[in-house]
């Protein structure tokens, strides 16, 4: 199957919200409007600039993930769709994903007796079945659009050079870390949006001791290695302040949460 991937206009975003609707419902999540993503929010719709403009949040489906590649039982794995899954049987609970994520995406289930990592799983078994994402199914704009990421690039691109002024002329997904499947094209400069603007475009390396053990086999720059060791540092903190809010927030949770695994 080609790669697929997600085209995120925030020109064309009215903020309905259909999309985190669709992909509650898909993924048997509770139907709670919120703001930030979490174990039970897979896209969240964030408004900015006094809601003149919107966009989604949700996993980037990274090209070359450092998720999976942080983890140190291999939980998450990057599917021929585009989509980057995680395991709970695998997972061990040490969270490395959420702190190597440089788009500060997974989320832990606090609530649960048996806490997994939660995020968008790009809707996995519709795709492969031939079907595109819930999301991008019910957005009414085609502000979300799916499809194969060769011709959502090329379509990126048309939008870009046909509109002249109308957008900012990048695509950002197309490199960032790498590469991400899902992408954005945006009137107004992407870390306005909230997505970080400091990524390398080459893959941010592995830094867990699986790799630092072989770092010589690894072809990556001193300032990549240096950016990643940066990186990670500072993801600790953040990561560990997160952790501590999600705690708190955590017995709502446990009332709310039913523990049952998204529908497949
Ligand atoms: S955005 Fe984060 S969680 Fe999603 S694939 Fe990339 S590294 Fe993994
Ligand atoms: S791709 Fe699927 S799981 Fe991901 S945000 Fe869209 S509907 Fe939700
Ligand atoms: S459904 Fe489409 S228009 Fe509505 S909030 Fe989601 S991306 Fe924006």
């Amino acid at each position: 199957m080609k790669h697929k991937g997600l085209l995120i206009d925030v020109t064309k975003c009215i903020g309905c919200r259909a999309c985190a609707v669709a992909c509650a419902e898909a993924n048997n999540l509770p139907q709670e409007e919120s703001l930030q993503l979490s174990a039970t929010h897979y896209t969240v719709v964030q408004g900015i600039n006094n809601d003149q403009t919107f966009v989604r949040r949700l996993c980037m489906h990274c090209n070359q993930p450092t998720c999976v590649s942080a983890c140190l039982v291999g939980a998450f794995t990057k599917m021929d769709t585009g989509a980057v899954l995680y395991d709970e049987n695998k997972c061990i609970g040490c969270r490395y994903c959420m702190q190597a994520c440089p788009f500060e995406v997974p989320r832990y289930e606090w609530g649960s007796l048996a806490p997994r990592v939660q995020k968008c799983r790009m809707c996995y078994e519709r795709v492969e079945a031939g079907g595109q994402t819930a999301c991008a199914d019910a957005c009414p704009t085609g502000a979300t659009a799916f499809g194969d990421r060769d011709e959502l690039i090329k379509e990126a691109r048309k939008r870009i050079d046909e509109n002249p002024g109308q957008y900012i002329d990048h695509i950002y997904g197309l490199t960032e870390a790498g590469g991400t499947s899902v992408m954005y094209l945006s009137n107004v400069p992407f870390g306005d949006l909230g997505l970080p603007t400091n990524l390398p475009a080459e893959p941010i390396p592995d830094l867990s001791w699986r790799v630092l053990s072989q770092i010589p086999k690894y072809t990556v720059t001193a300032g990549v290695v240096l950016f990643g060791i940066h990186w990670i540092t500072s993801r600790r903190a953040e990561v560990a302040r997160f952790e501590a809010e999600e705690r708190k927030r955590s017995p709502e949770r446990n009332t709310t949460h039913t523990g049952e695994r998204p529908r497949r």
